[in-house]
């Protein structure tokens, strides 16, 4: 990666809206479908059966592995069913429903951990269910594991959220910040080798600079910087290198450049978690987008079905052409108004029929502007002609040769691109071939 100022150069609109509204809570779901994969890894266990009655708060399924994450009953209530649940990626998983009775009541085993070391920390971030909340939904407890081998010496807090529409880690850093506070204690305490701590925030965010800065005043191992709002600063690498300068190698993780990345929200829910024995049950979750009669912040059960959200949250103004999981740039069409928020849903936006329309693409001008815009230097237009050979071979090697792996889908090729090229869409086609050729491949060797 040749060396810029900074990652990231598209400018996206920001339709903030909800900023200013403090979440509104949703006291109840009158049922909650809950997925066994709502994170990266292996999918939880269910420990309950059909039939069951659970309490709010209570374990319905364990972690499977490493690199897994338990879930918790969002509602007390019964166990209606054991169904399979069909991924925006195509996988299918076990999905525990449960029918609120509309008690909400708490299950008796809730009870703050105890933390004493890096150890008992890293096990509480496990038990709490916490799993990235920015959208990757990568288990916390796994990431914090590098805290053991003292190889962590930054952690950098993403406040950047620079996805259009979203605000639910906006509210966090204006209504939280006492639990940002105690998360950084925490850290301070048993983070190990950890010197400093800084958090990326937009500077179309004022009020949350102003907010953080104030917080941690008085310690000077915390810095808070003010960020261009340029698409995608929250993004991982790209976070990393503009706050610390510092790059991921290529194939490695944050913590081998010595860092460890956590949202902001992430860090007050591992606090809340320490203080209250409260695992992740709920969220706050930005419902938006022109087809929202009144947009707003909701804190809602994990699980509740897209549509008791909306309904909720005040209803639509005009028939809905496409829902996301997320914000136009990165988020995935929802296939049902029945799909349940999970863990990793930051907001729901909600478009219009006409402005969900498909703009019709023309041919490639090789203009250069999606190679541009990429803010890992690669070039998109290589995916599309890869995926347009017809020997497969030839395809794999191309799209190895120019690294389809790396892409995060961050959507600024397309964003950007003036002949309207579907390249995010064959970034995750090609990703998808390459990833069952290398299954496969391995298999064989097997
Ligand atoms: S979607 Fe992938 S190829 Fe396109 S700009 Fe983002 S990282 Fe680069
Ligand atoms: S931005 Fe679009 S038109 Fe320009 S080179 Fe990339 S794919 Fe071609």
């Amino acid at each position: 990666m040749f060396k810029r100022k900074l990652l990231g150069n598209t400018r996206v609109p920001h339709r903030k809206n909800t900023a200013d509204m403090p979440p509104v809570r949703m006291e109840n779901a009158s049922e909650v479908l809950l997925p066994m994969a709502q994170h990266i890894g292996a999918p939880a266990e269910p420990t309950v059966k059909v039939g069951d009655e659970v309490k709010l708060g209570q374990l319905i399924a364990d972690a499977s592995g490493p690199v897994s994450s338990p879930i918790y009953a969002s509602v007390s209530g019964k166990v209606k069913t054991i169904e399979q649940y069909m991924r925006s990626d195509g996988r299918r998983v076990p999905a525990v429903r449960i029918v609120s009775d509309g008690n909400m009541t708490l299950a008796e085993d809730i009870a703050p951990p105890e933390v004493k070391d890096t150890d008992s920390l890293i096990e509480a971030a496990r038990r709490s269910g916490l799993v990235g909340l920015g959208g990757a939904g990568f288990p916390t407890a796994v990431k914090l594991d590098a805290l053991r081998k003292g190889i962590i010496d930054t952690v950098v807090i993403n406040g950047a959220e620079c996805e259009p529409y979203i605000t639910s880690d906006t509210r966090t850093m204006l209504d939280d910040g006492e639990w940002i506070y105690r998360g950084i204690a925490l850290l301070e305490t048993y983070g190990g080798n950890i010197k400093k701590y800084i958090f990326g925030i937009e500077k179309n965010k004022p009020k949350c600079i102003k907010a953080m800065r104030e917080l941690f005043e008085r310690n000077d191992k915390v810095e808070v910087k003010s960020l261009p709002s340029l698409y995608p600063q929250g993004a991982e690498k790209v976070l990393i290198y503009n706050t610390t300068k510092r790059t991921v190698p290529e194939g490695k993780l944050p913590s081998d450049a010595g860092v460890l990345v956590i949202n902001v929200t992430s860090l007050a829910i591992i606090a809340k978690y320490v203080s209250t024995g409260m695992p992740l049950v709920e969220r706050c979750v930005t419902l938006d987008g022109d087809a929202v009669k009144e947009p707003k912040n909701i804190i809602a059960p994990i699980g509740v079905s897209i549509r008791e959200l909306i309904e909720f949250g005040g209803g639509l103004k005009d028939k809905a052409g496409k829902v996301l999981f997320g914000g136009p740039m990165m988020g995935i069409a929802a296939c049902s108004l029945d799909e349940p928020v999970i863990k990793t849903t930051g907001a729901i936006t909600v478009f219009t029929e006409k402005s969900s329309l498909a703009v019709p693409e023309t041919a490639c001008i090789h203009c250069g502007r999606c190679v541009n815009a990429c803010p890992l230097n690669l070039n998109p237009t290589e995916y599309s002609k890869a995926l347009d050979l017809e020997n497969k071979e030839d395809r794999i090697a191309r799209l190895e040769k120019y690294k389809v792996m790396l892409c995060m889908e961050c959507g600024c090729c397309s964003y950007v691109c003036p002949a309207n090229r579907p390249l995010v869409q064959n970034n995750r086609l090609a990703k998808g071939e390459l990833r069952e050729h290398r299954a496969h491949s391995s298999m064989l060797k097997d």
